[in-house]
This record gives C-alpha cells, sequence and structure tokens, in this order.
C-alpha cells in the first residue's frame, strides 16, 4: 500500500494530510502526485468524490515559494460553489507552509476581491468570468504563474467558458505546467489539451468514486403516481441525517420540495431556476446541518462535495449509469458509510439493468425495516439549535458592524460561513455582506440581531477572531 509519504511529498505537506485526517492517497492522488512534482504536464480523468482536489492541491502546495508574494498557481473552475470549496481544500494543504489562497467568483463585490490580491496571494482559485475581468483591470498578474489547473473542464465546456480559458491561458507564461482535470473527454477538451498542454501524461481512475463500495445501494419498484408517498415512506422510515433527493428537473424538483414541505418536512429545493444568492444560502443551510432533506437537480448539484450526506434518494432513474455513479458519490464519503435508494418505474427496467452492469452488481430491493442491519455510521450533523425561521421577505433588517476585513484576508463567503455556523442561523438570514479593508458588513433579522451578535462576537473568521457589535444606524 502506497503512502503519502512515498509520494515524494514534504514534512509540512504531510502534516497537513494528518491534521485533515487523511490516511491513504486515493487511487487518482496515487497516480497523478509524482507526476506533478516531477513538472510534467497532466491530463487527469476524474471525477467529483476521486480525491482529485488534493491530486492537484498539494503539488500546488509543494510548487508555491511562500517568500514570493507573486501569484505562482491559479486554479480554475467553472463555478462558484467549486471555487469555494477547492479554497478551502486548499487552505487546508498549505496551512502548515504558509500558502496563502485568495479565491476570485463572480456575484461578489469586485472589489474586495482586488484587495485581497492586492495584499498578496500565491495560489488564486477563480471562476473563468471574474478571472478575466480581473486580468482585464489590471488587478491579478500570471506573469510568475507557472502552475495552471483547469478543474472540471469538461463542465465550462457546457457553460460556454472555453473561448475565456483559452484567453486566460495565453495570459499565462509559455514554460508553465498545466493540469487539465475533466470526468469527460469530449473532442473540444482533447483539442484545448492539444494545444496548451505540453507532452502530457493522462491518469483516469474508472468512474469509480472513492467511496461507492462503501454505500448500500437499493431499488424501489413502484408506479408513476405512487413516487410522492413512497419518498415520503422512505424518508420517514430512514430517518436520514442528511439526504439528497435528485430529480430530473427543475420543475419536478420545486413541485416534490412544496409536496414535502407541505407535509411538515424540514426541505430546501437546489435547482437551476433559483438565483445564485438562493441557492447559496440553501447550500449553507444543507452544509451547516440546519436542513436535513435537499431536493436537486443534477445539475445544481453537480460538484458539491458534502460530507455529511448519508442518503442519496434517486426519486428519478438516473439518465446514465455515469450520472448514477455521479448522484450515490455524495453519501458514503471516505470513512463513512452511505445509503442509496433508486426508484425505479415498471417502464425502467432497462434504465436500472444498464446501471447493475455499469457498477457489476444488483441493487437490493428496499422494503421498510431493510435499514436496521446497517446504521448508517455517520457524525451527527453540527448545531440545531435555533428553530428554522421562515424568512418570509418582510422582516426587518438590522446591520452589524464587525471587526476584520480584507486587510485580515477575510472573504465574502468564509463570513457568511463563520456567522452561519456561530449563531446557528440559515444561510438567507445574512444579507448584504461588505467585506471592506478593516471592517465587515452585513445585515441579520432584527429580531435576532443582538444574539446573533452575541454568537458572532469573539468567532473566528478565516483564523481571524472577529468583534461584532450592532452599527449605529
Ligand atoms: P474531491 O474529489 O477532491 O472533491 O474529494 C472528495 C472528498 O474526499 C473530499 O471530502 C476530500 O476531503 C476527501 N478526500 C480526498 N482525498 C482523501 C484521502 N486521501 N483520504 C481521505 N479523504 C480524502
Amino acid at each position: 500500500m502506497t503512502a503519502f509519504a512515498d509520494l515524494g511529498l514534504s514534512e509540512p505537506t504531510l502534516q497537513a494530510l494528518q491534521d485533515v485526517g487523511y490516511e491513504q492517497p486515493s487511487p487518482i492522488q496515487e497516480q497523478a502526485i509524482p507526476i506533478l512534482l516531477q513538472g510534467e504536464d497532466i491530463i487527469g480523468q476524474a471525477q467529483t468524490g476521486s480525491g482529485k482536489t488534493a491530486a492537484f492541491g498539494l503539488p500546488i502546495v509543494e510548487h508555491v515559494d511562500p517568500t514570493d508574494g507573486e501569484v505562482q498557481a491559479l486554479v480554475l473552475t467553472p463555478t462558484r460553489e467549486l471555487c469555494i470549496q477547492v479554497t478551502q481544500a486548499l487552505r487546508t494543504y498549505g496551512a502548515r507552509k504558509g500558502v496563502d489562497v485568495v479565491a476570485v467568483f463572480g456575484g461578489a463585490p469586485i472589489r474586495s476581491q482586488q484587495a485581497q490580491l492586492r495584499a498578496g496571494g500565491h495560489v488564486v482559485v477563480g471562476t473563468v468570468g471574474r478571472v478575466l475581468d480581473l486580468l482585464s483591470r489590471a488587478s491579478l498578474h500570471l506573469s510568475d504563474c507557472r502552475f495552471v489547473v483547469l478543474d472540471e473542464a469538461d463542465e465550462m465546456l457546457d457553460l460556454g467558458f472555453l473561448e475565456d480559458v483559452e484567453k486566460i491561458l495565453k495570459l499565462c507564461p509559455n514554460g508553465r505546467q498545466t493540469a487539465l482535470f475533466s470526468a469527460t473527454m469530449p473532442p473540444p477538451i482533447r483539442e484545448l489539451a492539444d494545444r496548451y498542454l505540453y507532452h502530457p501524461q493522462t491518469v483516469k481512475v474508472k468512474s469509480a468514486n472513492l467511496t461507492v463500495d462503501t454505500v448500500e445501494q437499493f431499488r424501489l419498484e413502484v408506479k408513476t403516481p405512487d413516487k410522492p408517498e413512497a419518498l415520503v415512506d422512505v424518508l420517514r422510515e430512514e430517518r436520514p441525517d442528511q439526504a439528497i433527493v435528485f430529480t430530473r428537473t427543475k420543475i419536478r424538483a420545486d413541485q416534490l420540495y412544496k409536496k414535502l414541505r407541505d407535509k411538515g418536512m424540514n426541505v430546501k429545493a437546489l435547482h437551476g431556476d433559483m438565483s445564485q444568492g438562493q441557492r447559496d444560502g440553501v447550500m449553507l443551510s444543507f452544509k451547516g446541518g440546519r436542513v436535513p432533506i435537499l431536493v436537486a437537480t443534477d445539475v445544481a448539484a453537480r460538484g458539491l462535495d458534502i460530507s455529511t450526506v448519508t442518503h442519496v434518494v434517486n426519486f428519478d432513474v438516473p439518465t446514465s449509469p455515469d450520472v448514477y455513479v455521479h448522484r450515490i458519490g455524495r453519501t458514503g464519503r471516505v470513512g463513512r458509510s452511505g445509503r442509496a435508494i433508486t426508484f425505479v418505474e415498471p417502464k425502467q427496467q432497462k434504465e436500472l439493468q444498464a446501471i447493475e452492469k455499469h457498477i457489476g452488481m444488483e441493487l437490493k430491493p428496499w422494503s421498510p425495516g431493510a435499514h436496521t442491519a446497517a446504521a448508517p455510521v455517520v457524525e451527527k450533523p453540527r448545531r440545531h439549535t435555533k428553530p428554522q425561521l421562515s424568512r418570509n421577505g418582510s422582516e426587518e433588517y438590522r446591520r452589524v458592524l464587525a471587526s476584520g476585513g480584507a486587510a485580515d484576508g477575510l472573504e465574502v463567503a468564509d463570513v457568511i460561513h463563520a456567522i452561519t455556523s456561530a449563531a446557528g442561523l440559515d444561510g438567507e438570514a445574512v444579507r448584504d455582506v461588505r467585506v471592506l479593508q478593516k471592517f465587515t458588513l452585513f445585515s441579520v433579522p432584527d429580531a435576532e440581531a443582538e444574539a446573533i451578535v452575541a454568537a458572532v462576537d469573539g468567532a473566528s473568521v478565516a483564523g481571524h477572531r472577529i468583534r461584532a457589535e450592532l452599527a449605529r444606524s
């Protein structure tokens, strides 16, 4: 068995891995890390859940010289969710070595990101559009950036970003090292690799996820009109700590969400018809453990890494076996076991067979009581201290002033995360976050403002202890 120490990683990085609790490299890490440490280009065919972030993130940490204030590595992501996720992972991996990672993404004020870049960052993780924007404003310089990662390149293609990706690559030094990660390899991605990578080595992990083996997989045969009731039964029976229910379309996600909500369940929806702000709010409350059930479409939930998910329910059979593997990879994350239940309509036997063939085993029939045999091994979600509030849009909000700002490395995403977890709030409760140089302002519901200030005062945001007080009107 290969150990991280065998891959050529330095002592501080090995310590950071110990801190985060990774014991052994995943297959993609085992293959990709030595190649990247030797300075070679790579094409990595791997999905979320394979451990791909560390596969490129650990070599980035090794590559960076923390005494050099220039941007030395760039990771491009298709979405801001992935951008935030990758940033948090890289900060963890680089913590012992003192590597600064700056996240730049659209939908947040560009000025605070410019300030962070001015303050210095060794690694920039950014969405394609925002990186281009910052380059055109001369707020970001890539002349010393000798390590570039394209993460989820096929997703960038789907979203129409490839041309912009090329523009960015052209601004990076010729002698750079480039890593391209993609779950699939459609021709335009191949062509991009041919043009911009230098003798790349290809590493592939089977569609297999790090953890699919640890997911118990069931099927439930059910007629179309009976599916919503069957779902209620499954959720009541399984009592998941956290479940994602996948539907094929946005409309179905919304209908199902309303149905469950009307049954009194604590549930949220996540789909592409929602605004970015709404989606962020839902993600934060789900990640924070305050909402146990999420009804989502594949696209909206793509790339999400939620390690506390105990159950995946395929309310609609996935469109392909790959999508199936991708969906159930959301549960059973490293070191935990999870359960996946797939609803199969009578006319969907073919789809079921294709999935079973792909994963090389049959799904077990689900029946009430079947779950008692192997209870999921999961951490309890964190705090549930506050009753869930309904944000009806007519609440009064109150401005709060906190010490600490861009100069201390604070970012909007960190601030929202810290406030919601310190005060046990859902993401929608925190609005209008403005990170200034030395201070941060945000608004919270007036009725709870004092309690929130008390909870947030003294909390740590991005390693910085903040003081909070109600702002004078
Ligand atoms: P990724 O595919 O990069 O999104 O990673 C999937 C999940 O696996 C994340 O929650 C990582 O923190 C976790 N992970 C990555 N590598 C390892 C490892 N070697 N051991 C344990 N967990 C890991």
